[in-house]
């Protein structure tokens, strides 16, 4: 994976070069350049290389953001959410089209909490996107092991994070999976796009109930689909449930992602709700809360691995457990035991 002088130079002439910061550990001198000044350079494969370094946990990885985390808070973080068959990769592909037209920087973070297994297969298959491989404007990534800190969610706004140090316009990230992990990663984004095709009833129940945050864009995919009608109305009605007064118009939007239909639209209304979080002060607030609930993660996870560590092979904890197994001790009180055992261990 050894990036070759050459070409790392020539990333670095560009004008987004670091300024000359002390060359920490992190920086790993290769040739002239340091994997962040070819980042920040717009180099492909010191992004790919960077992200690599996120997803295995190394420390590297942790360094690299450090010190690029300076540079973003540029990039639009989109995220598409929705059930598995929509067309979300579909519409990923046309939209990524329609942002190249405007010559904008693209980058898709695909993510499958679901399946360590089909790196390959999603890139492959699920991701419409062949026709950008070749686009040196497009750079694509899948990712499906949890990375590191403990969580994919985690994991997956760092490699944002790299994207936009990348110098990337747009960062769509997609969720492949379902669950909590997809809704969690998508809740990071500056624009939550929900994609529905006619039928996916389940959707409007957990918007209605309010398991699923109303998102920014809805838009119907396959409005090719005759019962196309009869969905939408169903949305409207759960979002006339949520009106806010004075906030953002949830747009519904009709698009057939597979012949591009409907999906200028879709661009131009990404483009009014980034206006209107601009104007309004929420993308900051929308910002500071993510940001203080990736702090938050990422400080419950280390607290949960060092209290694992802590706890491992302890014979009282054992003891304690054994007891809770024997309904001698109920589990709130067990765990303020472990939290007073681990206080002392400190
Ligand atoms: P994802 O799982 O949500 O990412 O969905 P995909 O993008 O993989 O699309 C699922 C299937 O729906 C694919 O076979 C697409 O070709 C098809 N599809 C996407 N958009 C449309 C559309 O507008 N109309 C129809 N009929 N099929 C579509």
């Amino acid at each position: 994976m050894r990036l070759r002088a050459k070409n790392a130079r020539a990333a670095s002439t560009g004008e987004r070069t670091l300024d000359s910061r002390p060359v920490t550990e992190a920086s790993q001198t290769q040739g002239e350049t340091t994997l962040a000044e070819r980042l920040v350079g717009g180099d492909k494969r010191a992004l790919a290389r960077a992200i690599t370094l996120i997803e295995s946990d190394d420390p590297l990885g942790w360094d690299l953001v450090r010190e690029v985390y300076p540079r973003t808070g540029r990039a639009r973080i989109i995220g598409f959410t929705g059930p598995p068959g929509v067309g979300k990769s579909t519409l990923i592909g046309a939209l990524t089209k329609e942002l190249r037209a405007a010559d904008r920087q693209i980058a898709v973070l695909s993510i499958d909490p679901s399946s360590p297994f089909t790196r390959g297969a999603l890139l492959g298959d699920r991701i419409r996107l062949s026709e950008h491989f070749l686009d040196p404007g497009v750079f694509i990534r899948s990712m499906a092991s949890r990375g590191a800190l403990g969580g994919l969610s985690e994991a997956a706004l760092q490699v944002a994070l790299v994207m936009d140090a990348a110098g990337k316009d747009d960062v769509l990230i997609e969720t492949v999976g379902v669950g909590q992990a997809e809704i969690d990663i998508v809740d990071h984004a500056d624009t939550i796009v929900l994609a529905l095709m006619p039928g996916s009833g389940d959707s409007i129940q957990a918007l209605k109930a309010g398991v699923m945050e109303i998102p920014d864009v809805i838009v119907v995919n396959k409005a090719d689909h005759p019962m196309t009608d009869t969905m939408i109305r169903e949305v409207r009605g759960v979002l006339a449930l949520a009106d806010d007064p004075g906030g953002w118009k949830v747009p519904i939007l009709r698009t057939e992602a597979a012949r591009g239909e409907g999906v200028a639209a879709l661009a131009e209304q990404i483009d009014l709700h980034r206006e209107f979080i601009e104007s309004e002060g929420t993308l900051e607030s929308r910002r500071a809360r993510n940001l203080r609930s990736e702090v938050l993660g990422i400080a419950t996870s280390r607290m949960r691995r060092r209290l694992e560590e802590t706890i491992a092979g302890d014979a009282r904890v054992q003891d304690l457990l054994e007891q809770v197994v024997r309904r001698e001790i109920d589990p709130a009180s067990a765990a303020s035991q472990l939290l007073e055992h681990g206080d002392h261990e400190d």
